[in-house]
């Protein structure tokens, strides 16, 4: 079975951030970079994206890390409650346009996966080629996400951490919508401890 024409799953449509987040501490001068070249990247989407572990083509990392990059870019646009840019949405669609499309149902390991109708545009492509095909679930489901609550006037509750050094991405699930950071024990102590240390220097004047 080759990657075009094999069973792919659904994700939660917050499992493109988990790819955005493969380069974190963002906001630093050196950002931490999990994905370091293409054997990383087949073997994330053979974890996260049920993709078949092949071998790698040209140009399938650089261009797997442009897909991460534009979602990323689109991502804490809509985070920030702004616009996506124009050339970035069609940068999207033609990335969903190369990928396959989810198509019908078919049975996979005690439950279902999308079978895909394989798309056109990478054949040829050579250089582009696999990337998306290999990332297609992720690419789902950061359009899912954007597609979500559109026309209920539900807003997205996309976040980036409040920690400028961090701007991990993330889905805030908390009642009020009112979370902050990626994670408290992280980047929400150090912002606290941070406040309690000019509070003191502060009252020592
Ligand atoms: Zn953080």
């Amino acid at each position: 079975m080759t990657v075009r024409d094999a069973p792919r799953p659904a994700l939660p449509p917050d499992a493109c951030l988990d790819f955005i987040n493969t380069r974190y501490w963002r906001g630093k001068a050196e950002p931490t970079e999990t994905l370091h070249g293409a054997a990383d990247l087949v073997a994330w989407a053979a974890r996260h994206a049920g993709a078949p572990t092949t071998t790698p083509g040209p140009g399938l990392f650089s261009a797997g890390i442009a897909l991460r990059e534009l979602l990323h870019r689109i991502m804490s646009a809509r985070a920030a409650g702004e616009s996506v840019t124009e050339a970035d949405l069609a940068a999207l669609d033609a990335a969903l346009e190369a990928a396959p499309a989810r198509r019908s149902l078919v049975a996979a390991n005690d439950g279902y996966a999308w079978r895909t109708r394989p798309a056109g545009p990478e054949a040829g492509e050579p250089h582009a080629s696999g990337a998306a095909t290999l990332l297609a679930p992720i690419l789902w489901a950061a359009a899912d996400l954007l597609a979500q609550g559109a026309g209920s006037g539900e807003r997205l509750r996309l976040r980036a951490c409040a920690n400028p050094e961090c701007r991990w991405l993330f889905i805030d699930a908390s009642r009020n919508g009112s979370r902050r950071w990626c994670d408290m024990a992280a980047c929400g102590n150090r912002a606290k401890a941070h406040r309690h240390y000019l509070r003191a220097k502060a009252a020592k004047g």
